[in-house]
């Protein structure tokens, strides 16, 4: 029996026939094997993935940092939407920043049946009254959808009253089987309300929108400075230390840079469609990766100039990290990890590890499409079901005025055989026969992962962290990098390598002394029966 026949075993027959094709263990065959996600979770499994607002508010809509996103709806859901996943964002000169304070309705249950649509608009008033925002963003949670509030009504009747831009997200939670719902739901109202109506032009010669990159621990900044420091103009950056208003102006970028492919390809796709605008898929996680995607954007915009001080930057972050990286290899080479995130950082950081020598055995996501795993090329294979016909799929017509296209087709196929222009390869073709893949995974597969794989190190999403950390293995929160970071680049390479170099080989559980082992054990008498 291998490690995936084993993992199933445990389970019921009805269970089983649910998550057998989530789980697969890779061979030594070709092709890429076809596995299920984004469908339900079974009921009453503890799954580790958030709801439909999660993903609107939590993830998209909550890193801009010049709006105030107000969530409509009991306070409970707004909670965990505020500052657990460190986007950090600074104001920029004269702006503003909202992203330290949690803007909510706080729902009651007489707002449950009574409307709740008074009380947002109250929310509205005093949060202008207060901030003086330009901009504010309104989250719905499964109640308002429940009850019928029109938050879109009450943003119309709120940029009339205050001349402000006002946006409604019907990112229910329970309207998809995940945050991935939500994220399509934000990228929707993004392009619909923002995206295309600012007018500034860039100042540089060649300009970008970094798309999928939250800013988590600085990620973002550390990214930004290499691509500035190489000459590129960011227009903006969706939506780490984002801002609506460099937003509006995205649609004047050359190009756009995908990270997250999951929680924002909707946006590059629709940009492609409206404004012709054509996005490579990046990661800047990794030095290798960091160093193939700066010459895979030097190589779109083929300016033998920009090339080379693409090189030359590369060769000077290199020369400050080169000692430190090959310190740590030496401590880290030959361990073995396991990855479990949402979107694509569990493909992200296993170029890293390579980097450092870490394999990674096993991975998976939280609310991946089969695309994030097999490749964009299985898209049309995609069967759409009762939950994905549940999110707006946008109609996009190319701008009379604004579409343009920057190459001939001629050129795009040509650049297309040796750069991921509008393409994603996902994440199974970087493993290996052996590893196992499970999406969506859960705390029962959780503890078996660890008793079958024995990983040296799993980096982990927020509820599986302390299962982990419990049975003794290191683990790091990979979607906010537990209180450090940045790890993007070349110096958060560093970074990353010292952290879990430390995580591995401070022997913390040996050091302590359960209280058992040092402390007479307690003494009781039985009581009762008034004697
Ligand atoms: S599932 Fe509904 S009730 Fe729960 S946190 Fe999400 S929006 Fe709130």
């Amino acid at each position: 029996m291998n490690e995936r026949a084993r993992m199933l075993d445990q389970y019921a027959s009805r269970v089983y026939k649910n998550r057998k094709d989530h789980v697969l263990q890779l061979e030594d065959t070709p092709g890429v094997p076809e596995i299920t996600a984004n469908t339900r979770t079974v009921p009453g499994i503890i799954t580790n993935r958030g709801c439909c607002y999660a993903g609107c508010k939590g993830v998209v809509v909550g890193p801009l940092k010049d709006c105030c996103v107000i969530t409509h709806g009991p306070i409970g859901c707004g909670f965990y939407s505020w500052g657990t996943r460190r986007n950090k964002a600074a104001a920029s000169e004269g702006g503003q920043n909202y992203i330290p304070y949690c803007f909510s309705t706080d729902m009651q249950e007489s707002d449950i049946v009574f409307g709740g649509e008074k009380k947002l608009k109250a929310a509205i008033k005093e949060a202008v009254d207060i901030f003086h925002p330009k901009y504010i963003m309104i989250c719905s949670t499964c109640p308002v959808g429940l009850i019928g509030d029109d938050v879109h009504a009450v943003a119309r009747q709120a940029e009339e009253e205050y001349g402000i831009t006002c946006v409604g997200f019907s990112c229910e939670g329970y309207k998809g089987v995940s945050q991935s719902a939500g994220h399509h739901i934000a990228n929707n109202g993004l392009m619909k309300h923002i995206i295309g109506t600012g007018d500034k032009r860039p100042a540089g010669k060649y300009s970008l929108n970094i798309l999928g990159e939250y800013n988590i621990g600085g990620d973002g900044w550390e990214e930004e400075r290499i691509l500035k420091r190489i000459g590129y103009d960011i227009i903006s950056v969706f939506t780490g230390d984002g801002s609506v208003e460099a937003i509006q102006n995205a649609h004047t970028a050359d190009l756009n840079l995908v990270m997250c492919h999951r929680s924002i390809n909707y946006v590059a796709e629709m940009m492609k469609s409206k404004y012709g605008t054509d996005w490579l898929k990046v990661n800047f996680i990794g030095v290798g990766a960091t160093i193939k995607s700066l010459r895979d954007i030097a190589k779109y915009f083929g300016d033998p100039d920009l090339m080379a001080r693409t090189e030359e930057v590369i060769a000077d972050e290199l020369a400050a990290i080169g000692e430190d990286v090959e310190y740590y290899k030496n401590r880290l080479k030959g361990k073995r990890a396991g990855i479990f995130s949402g979107g694509s950082r569990s493909h992200h950081f296993q170029a890293l590890l390579k980097d450092l020598g870490v394999e990674t055995i096993i991975a998976g996501y939280e609310f991946a499409h089969r695309d994030d795993y097999e490749g964009r090329d299985v898209i049309p294979q995609i069967k759409e079901d009762a939950d994905s016909k549940n999110i707006e799929n946008l109609t996009i017509d190319a701008d009379p005025e604004l579409y343009k296209t920057r190459y001939s087709d001629e050129v795009m196929h040509a650049l297309r055989e040796q750069l991921p222009v509008d393409s994603y390869p996902g994440m199974i073709p970087d493993m290996k026969s052996g590893h196992i893949v499970v999406d969506d995974y859960n705390h029962v597969e959780t503890e078996m992962l660890l008793k079958l794989y024995k990983p040296d190190i799993f980096f982990s999403g927020i509820k599986d962290k302390y299962i982990i950390q419990k049975s003794g293995v290191p683990s790091r929160q990979i979607h906010s990098y537990d209180y450090a970071g940045p790890y993007a680049g070349f110096k958060g390479a560093v970074n990353f390598a010292r952290d879990i170099t430390m995580s591995i080989t401070v022997n913390a559980w040996g050091l302590i002394v359960p209280p058992w082992k040092s402390e007479p054990m307690l003494e009781g008498a039985l009581t009762g029966g008034g004697e």
